[in-house]
């Protein structure tokens, strides 16, 4: 029997309760994408790319075996290997499922050794239960070399289940299927990992560093994802798991309780509006979004958009999109930021180089300009679909003044390029930029001379204020959102924006939190832009305190000395009836807190 109830400690990475059989991924694993064959006469090549895919299994393993030591258990897993490579049923089953289901046959393959995995697992002899991951780690191997690559594609499941993973690339997360992806937990990551932001955006509970998790967890174990407050749970004994079912029940309620705030105006009680927009990775979260009462798109990371494929989209291609942004954010405003590559997101297709440090490297608008030709493509269709709706554009990551003059100079070629054509666009377009790095907080009072709005990326400014790295759950405890001197470059920010009569938002995650979304209000921000899950809680918490008093706490606020001092004291301004909704989701003091 599986020892119950072992408890891992992790970061709270999207918040809900996730209860279903494990899949563990390993770093190099495969997965598989449903699809039927186009024709017919296909099958048989298929069957022929089984058994060649096979044998060159076969032979792997043997050569494996050859150099194992037969006191190893090493060497009795690979005995399990050939007995299923031989196991002549077995290959039947597979090669019936390409010719009367017309699967392709690395489907066939998965379907198969996951059914039989799962038959494993249920029993209660060890022996067998063993044997369900030698299934899947056989089946993974036939895979890639029916499929002669290793690139993670996309996450299909035989039934929902929970993922449990090394890391996950942002590319990965953004193709999980909420339907069949019930959780996910990483040992690697944290907070502000576009993995997590991810997560949040296709509401799954998921916990990302998770240190060792995938050490502790086999294939089809059942597990306990609580995203809510980081907290993962192997093999649950009865009681345990009843106790989960009880907090996800109650998980639920508090939802459809905050889901009464999505009718009312995010107006403090002295009747102040705050506007509050919503982060988006993917066109469809846009419906979600409303749904949850954002007023807009505050950051659309365009970028997604050119993940998970060869070739990187055409302009027709991106025009379609925007549009579609556009339009269905009408009668609000939706700001679409140009390619933000590089750091945590990658793509194919240019290839970027390995980098030491890739959160300070070629990334984001520094691709783009060096880019001219696939910059100008995503200008020119994000200029023609600002003809649909109220478009506005926004560069990331920029550091320097000159990169955003080189910026316009490309956008003005790109303008007149569509004009030439003789398309519609809006010429009033705002552009603005993202203030994430602390150059361009610092000196904001020369870029708000020369842009139309900026928007603070707070995850990227803690990040490079503090000399933390974001994705990095060793040092997760020393990323500190209210850290002063963090907060003083808000401030600083903020301040440049009014004095040259610009406006100012937040799309990091801070604005997502109701502590710091409370504080921001008070500083002044004119838009906060956050996940759509977090818009009902910042909402109540908005709509629980006088915008005077805001302003004050966030007065007294940036004279105080220590992040521990400053959480305390705005928690304490939140009355206790609305803390009673905030406090279950998740972390409401940040991570900061072992400082
Ligand atoms: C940020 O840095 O705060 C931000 C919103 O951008 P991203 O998370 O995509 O880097
Ligand atoms: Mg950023």
């Amino acid at each position: 029997m599986p020892t119950k109830d072992i408890k891992i400690v992790g970061i709270s990475a999207s918040p809900g309760i996730a209860i279903g059989r494990a899949i563990l991924l390993r770093q190099e694993q495969v997965t598989v994408e449903r699809a039927q064959l186009a024709h017919e006469e296909d099958a048989e090549k298929e069957v022929l790319r089984l058994h060649k895919a096979l044998n060159q299994t076969r032979a792997q393993v043997e050569a494996i075996q050859k150099g194992a030591d037969k006191a190893n258990a090493v060497y009795d897993v690979l005995n399990a290997y050939m007995m299923f490579l031989d196991d002549e049923s077995l290959v039947t089953e597979v090669e019936n499922r390409i010719r009367e289901k017309k699967e392709y046959a690395d489907w066939a393959v998965f379907a198969v050794t996951n059914h039989y995995a799962g038959i494993f697992q249920g029993k209660e002899d060890s022996y067998f239960q063993g044997r369900a991951d030698d299934i899947i780690d056989l089946g993974q191997m036939v895979i890639k070399n029916i499929r002669g690559d290793t690139a993670p594609q996309s996450f299909c499941l035989l039934e929902p289940s929970i993922i449990i993973s090394k890391d996950l690339a942002p590319s990965q997360t953004a193709s999980m299927d909420p339907e069949t992806v019930l959780g996910f937990v990483t040992d690697m990551g944290s907070q502000t990992s576009h993995s997590a932001i991810m997560a949040q955006s296709l509401d799954i509970p998921a916990v990302v560093g998770a240190r060792n998790v995938t050490t502790f967890v086999r294939n089809l174990d059942q597990v306990i994802v609580d995203g809510t407050d980081g907290v993962v749970i192997i093999n649950p004994s009865d009681e345990v798991l009843d106790e989960y079912k009880k907090k996800q029940r109650s998980y639920r309620q508090l939802q459809k309780e905050l889901a009464k705030m999505v009718k009312l105006p995010a107006k403090t009680r002295d009747n102040y509006s705050v506007e509050l927009a919503a982060n988006i990775e993917l066109p469809r979260e846009i419906d979600r979004a409303v749904e949850k009462g954002a007023e807009g798109v505050g950051l659309y990371r365009t970028e997604f958009l050119f993940m998970n494929r060869e070739e990187l989209p055409t302009e027709e291609e991106q025009f379609q999109v925007y549009k579609q942004v556009a339009e269905r954010c009408a009668p609000y405003h939706a700001i679409i930021r140009t390619v933000d590559l590089g750091g945590d997101k990658f793509i194919t297709s240019p290839s970027l180089p390995e980098e030491m440090n890739p959160f300070l490297g070629w990334r984001a608008i520094r691709f783009s300009l060096e880019q001219p030709e696939t910059f100008k493509d995503q200008l020119r269709a994000v200029l023609r679909a600002s003809a649909y709706g109220k478009l506005k554009l926004m560069y990331p990551m920029i550091s320097d003044i000159k990169e955003v003059r080189k910026a316009n100079a490309i956008l003005k070629e790109a303008t007149e390029e569509v004009e030439r054509r003789g398309e519609e666009f809006d010429p009033e377009m705002e552009v603005g930029i993202m203030v994430e790095v602390p150059s361009t907080a610092i000196n904001a009072d020369v870029f708000a001379r020369e842009v139309d709005f900026f928007s603070i990326g707070t995850n990227d400014l803690i990040q490079y204020t503090l000399a933390v790295d974001r994705v990095n759950e060793r040092i997760a405890y020393l990323y500190e959102p209210f850290n002063p001197a963090v907060l003083s470059l808000i401030a600083r920010t903020i301040d440049a924006a009014h004095k040259n009569r610009i406006w100012v938002g937040v799309c990091g995650e801070m604005a997502g939190n109701p502590l710091s979304a409370i504080l921001l209000v008070g500083m002044c921000v004119d838009e906060l832009s956050m996940s759509p899950i977090n818009i009902p809680e910042v909402k109540l918490a908005i709509r629980s305190v006088s915008f005077a008093k805001m302003r004050r706490v966030a007065q007294e606020v940036l004279e105080m000395d220590t992040a521990g001092e400053i959480k305390r004291y705005l928690a304490s301004c939140l009355p206790r009836e609305s803390i009673k909704y905030l406090s279950s989701m998740r972390g409401m003091v940040g991570v900061g807190e072992k400082v």
